[in-house]
């Protein structure tokens, strides 16, 4: 049996039933076209439905199996590798982003929908070091980075927050010290920038 699918991202056919999951930080992993290796994760919604309904039950049976095991906050392999980056943001398109673009510089990747679930995960998994979306509910009215900083082993974690204010170099700096912060990064997240980021707070 084959079940010939078109990839959203760049169109090529393949066979559904071949395909691998991918390894997205969401509740609901689809699969990665062999072609683009894109998984349809941020397709439309009208596309994902599609897919779904003339899936044949095979896959509805894999995508249940697979349900049953994922772990959408700590996607890939454990042991997670060292340093661990934890990551806080309520958005399911840009924690499938921000996976991708952490996801080449070899560290240990977890992520949290609320700043409840990250202090849960920081006490898990000890993250050196913690990326917040500033848009994340609570995250500066709970004092989020100073309520971290006093649990025991995470004194040393540095938190980075992420976001599209603070343009000027005195906003960063005032930001800095209101939110007890190590540092700022613009969103949207680049490569280089975190991975200097973290090469900087790690040395
Ligand atoms: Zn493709
Ligand atoms: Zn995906």
């Amino acid at each position: 049996m084959t079940t010939i699918t078109t990839c959203y991202h760049c169109q090529s056919p393949y066979d559904a039933l071949v395909a691998s999951w991918c390894d997205c930080p969401v509740g609901d992993p689809t699969l990665v076209c062999p072609s683009c290796t894109s998984c349809f994760c941020l397709a439309t919604t009208g596309y994902k439905e599609g897919f779904w309904q003339v899936a044949p039950d095979e896959l509805w049976r894999r995508r249940a199996e697979r349900d049953a095991t994922a772990d959408e906050l700590v996607p890939g392999a454990t042991p997670l590798s060292r340093p661990v980056v934890l990551v806080i943001c309520s958005d399911l398109a840009e924690r499938v982003e921000t996976k991708r673009v952490l996801g080449g510089l070899g560290c240990g990747l977890v992520f949290a929908a609320t700043v409840d679930q990250s202090l849960e995960l920081a006490r898990k998994f000890r993250p050196a070091l913690l990326i917040a979306d500033d848009r994340v509910d609570d995250l500066e009215g709970s004092r989020f980075a100073r309520a971290l900083r006093t649990e025991t082993g995470l004194a040393g974690t540095k938190i980075a927050l992420l976001s599209s204010l603070y343009r000027t170099a005195s906003q960063r700096e005032e930001a800095l010290s209101r939110l007890a912060v190590d540092r700022i990064l613009t969103r949207p997240l680049v490569a280089d920038e975190a991975g200097h980021l973290i090469e900087a707070l790690l040395s």
